[in-house]
């Protein structure tokens, strides 16, 4: 890999360069609406292989591979009728839907960590779906920061984790969404969260007219969500309303005067999660411990505080969630 990623501009030159490189089998960090993601070829062993090398991401966590069409994840996966509602709701956008892969799926294996199911997302965001029609196949891509650190939110951010360890990176700004995709998988038609993120629990069960189930009632499982993850440096403390003098304090709301840094003056859930990447890596820049404001549990308040959670946790490698 080189030394320095290749910049990308946000035009026709800089897509037509990641498809190039991407076509090779090498790494382009691209923007996504919900994180950057760090794009391989999901169908070259080597690049899929770099991609675990580059994330230092142990093998048995799978990657979610992205795609520019609803028809590309007909052909890759069987699809329960409750996917296809989700999908007909939600695509493109931030939600990913695990199913069961067709035998002709010709994905590398690495990318699923050998399960017999695959995650597949149709991106928002216009720089992906140019990429990704641009070199007309599915990219695995899983978020663009080192393993078990924090998400990045800008291309500074990946340039700062990953900079020597990719071959480019191509610049959309900050990303809108700003927390990961929600993650649904299916045990046969029914639906079960196997990770909170960047749509609502509430937005799905009202596409599904059902409530979702809990991954722990179901029999699958979600290899790699670790205890610790999405982790600063510093040490994190959490709902905290009054921080110590040591402390460089996060803010939530309107009560938070004092506060270094704020995630919504105003308290609006959508505005926090844009900015709470961003947030955790300044905090991370300037302290060595961060306190962070009470953040409500309604809405995408609950994958706000699932990442924080996982931020502040005992950072003991390889504790499964
Ligand atoms: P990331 O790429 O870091 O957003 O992580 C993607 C997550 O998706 C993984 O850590 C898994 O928890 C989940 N995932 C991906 N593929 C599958 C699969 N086939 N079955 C269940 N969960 C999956
Ligand atoms: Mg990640």
């Amino acid at each position: 890999m080189t030394d320095h990623p290749e910049i990308l501009l946000p035009d026709d030159a800089g897509i037509t360069r990641a498809a190039e490189l991407l076509a090779r089998g090498d790494l382009v960090a691209m923007p996504t609406e919900t994180v950057y993601g760090l794009a391989g070829d999901a169908r070259n062993p080597q690049a899929v292989a770099r991609i675990f090398a580059a994330k230092g991401r142990p093998a048995h966590n799978p990657l979610i591979v992205h795609l520019a069409r609803m028809e590309e994840a007909e052909d890759l996966v069987d699809l329960p009728a409750a996917a296809r509602t989700l999908a007909a709701h939600f695509w493109p956008g931030p939600l990913t839907l695990v199913a069961p892969l067709r035998p002709d799926h010709r994905l590398a294996p690495a990318v699923t960590a050998g399960l017999p199911t695959v995650a597949l997302r149709l991106p928002a965001h216009p720089l992906a779906r140019q990429l990704l029609e641009a070199f007309g196949g599915p990219l695995a891509a899983p978020s663009a920061n080192p393993s078990g650190r924090i998400s990045p939110t800008t291309a500074d951010h990946v340039i700062a984790g990953l900079g020597g360890r990719i071959a480019a990176v191509l610049d959309g700004g900050a990303c809108h969404v700003g927390l990961e995709s929600t993650i649904i998988g299916f045990d046969g038609e029914q639906a079960v969260m196997l990770r909170e993120g960047g749509l609502s629990r509430d937005a799905i069960e009202a596409a599904l007219g059902t409530q979702l189930h809990a991954r722990d009632a179901a029999k699958i499982t979600a290899p790699g969500q670790l205890a610790s993850h999405y982790a600063p440096r510093a040490r994190l403390r959490l709902n905290v309303r009054a921080p110590t003098p040591e402390e460089l304090w996060i803010g939530f709301g309107p009560d938070c005067s004092g506060a270094a840094l704020q995630l919504s003056e105003s308290g609006d859930l959508a505005e926090a999660a844009a900015r709470l990447f961003a947030a955790l890596h300044e905090a991370d820049l300037r302290a060595d411990q961060i306190a962070i404001a009470p953040v409500p549990d309604s809405g995408i308040g609950a994958a706000i505080n699932d990442r924080l959670r996982r931020a502040a946790a005992p950072r003991t490698p390889e504790s499964e969630a």
